[in-house]
């Protein structure tokens, strides 16, 4: 029973030890990933509805893994967020982001997104020179700031309701945007919306999955978008995958939608091949 019980021990120990350096690996190869210039910027377009034309893009980060292939934010996200390299991805992002737009306006204006919006996890809150990393990707790229919307979850947003209106109100004094993404997923009280300086409201992807044939679903996304346009917000619905969901969430009174039916995230070049052959509807 000892013998057993040690063999035991061994195995979780190497186990243990395996998950261990596994885990460093992946974090080292994540961290060179950011210096070799490994990481892809996506954008998904952001549609006015109204005339199905586009108006806004979000950056989405892609690893582009030299050993498996393009990986989804999912795969390496997390591991970023708990090493603290997500400052890093983050900056690169916003850079890149702000010159790919920047480009897109000057060379075919009629064409181009009004405003492209980046992702910022939580620990970017705690970059003391958050502000100037904002301020330099816009003096460096050239991107007007009114251009730029950074989005924050709502419990991101949430954490310290003191210290983040602060942050966001010096960000804000660049002209920059701030949009809250998931909104509806926080299970938080609306007292934010008083205290928080925001300019757009994301509208979390799972308010639409049961959207067709739903009265109270509808009922509440129309006071959603009521709620957000009083406050004289700009409110983007997330998630549209069907024409029918496109086709209610009009007569919800939305304006402007985002999801895999109006455009996947693609890079910069197909979204630009893409739009210049398709013509107008
Ligand atoms: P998110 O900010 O909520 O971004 C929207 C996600 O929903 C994207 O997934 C997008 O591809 C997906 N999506 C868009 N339309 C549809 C649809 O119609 N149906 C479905 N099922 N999904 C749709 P993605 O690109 O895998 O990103 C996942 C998450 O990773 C993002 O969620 C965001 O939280 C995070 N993320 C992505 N890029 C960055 C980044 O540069 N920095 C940070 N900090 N986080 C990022
Ligand atoms: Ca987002
Ligand atoms: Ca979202
Ligand atoms: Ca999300």
């Amino acid at each position: 029973a000892k013998a057993h019980g040690k063999n035991c021990y061994q195995v979780f120990e190497t186990r243990m030890h395996e998950q261990l350096l596994d885990r460093l690996d992946q974090e080292s190869r994540l961290r060179e990933a950011v210096h070799r210039g490994e990481l892809r910027l996506h954008l998904q377009p952001v549609v006015d509805v109204t005339t199905r034309e586009l108006r806004g893009v979000e950056a989405l980060v892609r690893w582009e893994d030299p050993e498996r292939g393009l990986q989804p934010p999912g795969a390496f996200i997390p591991l970023a967020e708990e090493t603290g390299l997500i400052t890093e991805i983050d900056r690169w992002m916003m850079i890149e982001a702000c010159r790919t737009v920047r480009e897109w306006q000057e060379s075919s204006p009629e064409t181009a997104p009004h405003w492209v919006s980046v992702n910022l996890s939580a620990a970017n809150l705690e970059v003391p020179d958050l502000t100037d990393r904002v301020a330099y990707a816009l003096a460096g790229t050239g991107l007007a700031p009114e251009c730029l919307v950074l989005e924050l979850t709502e419990t991101v947003l949430m954490r310290d309701i003191a210290v983040t209106a602060g942050r966001l109100e010096e960000m804000r004094e660049l002209g920059v945007r701030i949009a809250i993404d998931d909104f509806g997923t926080g299970y938080s009280s609306l007292g934010y919306l008083r205290d928080i300086p925001v300019d757009v409201l994301k509208v979390d992807r799972s308010f639409i999955t049961g959207l067709v044939g739903h009265q109270r679903q509808q009922e509440l996304v129309r006071a959603i978008l009521q709620l957000g346009h009083t406050l004289g917000l700009k409110v983007v619905v997330e998630g549209i995958e069907t024409e029918d969901q496109l086709d209610l969430l009009i007569t919800l009174g939305c304006r402007f939608a985002q999801g895999y039916f109006l455009g996947r995230p693609e890079p910069v070049a197909s979204l630009r091949s893409r739009l210049a052959t398709v013509p107008a509807p």
